[in-house]
């Protein structure tokens, strides 16, 4: 049986003097918070990346990146953010 090979955005990237490219637009790396994401592809340089968004670090100025699937917020009564990292084992014991 042939190896499945998945193939993402980053595939038609490519690296320039700037960084990696993709459609004119620099990809930045990702950053700590964003470990344990779905979205995030290792590149054959060997450096992460999202699939999602160029610029990972400007997703988290404001909270919690709202593509993340390792990671929820939520409100509670009071309206304070809560941070739920359960989403991902959650979907993971339901088979998705
Ligand atoms: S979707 Fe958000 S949390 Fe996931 S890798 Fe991209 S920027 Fe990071």
């Amino acid at each position: 049986m042939a190896k499945k090979t998945l193939t993402t955005i980053l595939d038609d990237a490519v690296m320039t003097d700037a960084g990696l490219t993709l459609n004119g637009v620099v990809l930045q790396q990702i950053i700590d918070k964003c470990e344990g994401c779905e979205r995030v592809v290792n590149h054959e340089t060997g450096s992460n990346y999202c699939t999602s968004y160029s610029q990972p670090a400007s997703k988290w100025i404001q909270g919690v990146c709202n593509f993340a699937t390792h990671i929820r917020a939520e409100k509670d009564a009071g309206g304070k953010i809560k941070i739920n990292p359960l989403k991902a084992s959650k979907r993971a014991a339901r088979g998705r």
